[in-house]
């Protein structure tokens, strides 16, 4: 099963919205892999971010990210990469679809409220890079098959 990682940033995390995250992936049918509530260290936010080294916004987004408690995640299910970037909608909130988290929720560009991986790839190396195995809980839902089925 296709795996992704999603972060409540900063702004979301004050503003009270984890729980509105957390419940849209739910309702949505994806499960909860790992999940953790942590400060981030300069480090961690430098290879996060290592991909926006040199652009004009990353010296704001390292101090962004870094500014408060996130809240970090796995979760899973069928093209949960896709799925949880369009729960989140456009980078720009501007451009977000409605009815996606970023267009309900945000305005600006530099505070988003989530991330989410955009690959298959990067969401491995973010997993990997924010999770150690033994976080990842490998589980039965009962609803699995409710969901996860096909016909
Ligand atoms: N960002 C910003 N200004 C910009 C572009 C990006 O502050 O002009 C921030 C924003 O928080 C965004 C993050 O940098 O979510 C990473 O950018 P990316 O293009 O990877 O967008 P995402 O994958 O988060 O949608």
């Amino acid at each position: 099963m296709e795996r992704t990682f999603v972060l409540v940033k900063p702004d979301g995390v004050q503003r009270g919205l984890i729980g509105e995250v957390i419940a849209r992936l739910e309702k949505r049918g994806l499960k909860l892999t790992a999940a953790k509530f942590l400060a981030v260290s300069n480090d961690l936010a430098e290879k996060h971010y290592a991909v926006h080294k040199g652009k004009d916004f990353y010296p704001g987004l390292i101090r962004y990210i870094t500014s408060a408690p996130v809240m970090a995640m796995v979760w899973e299910g069928t093209n949960a990469v896709a799925v949880v970037r369009q729960t989140m909608g456009a980078t720009r909130p501007w451009e977000a679809a409605p009815g996606s988290i970023r267009h309900d929720f945000a305005l600006e560009v530099g505070r988003n409220l989530t991330h989410a991986s955009d690959s298959v790839e990067n969401a491995q190396a973010e997993i990997a890079l924010w999770f150690s195995p033994t976080e990842l809980v490998e589980w039965q839902r009962c609803s699995d098959d409710w969901i996860f089925g096909k016909n």
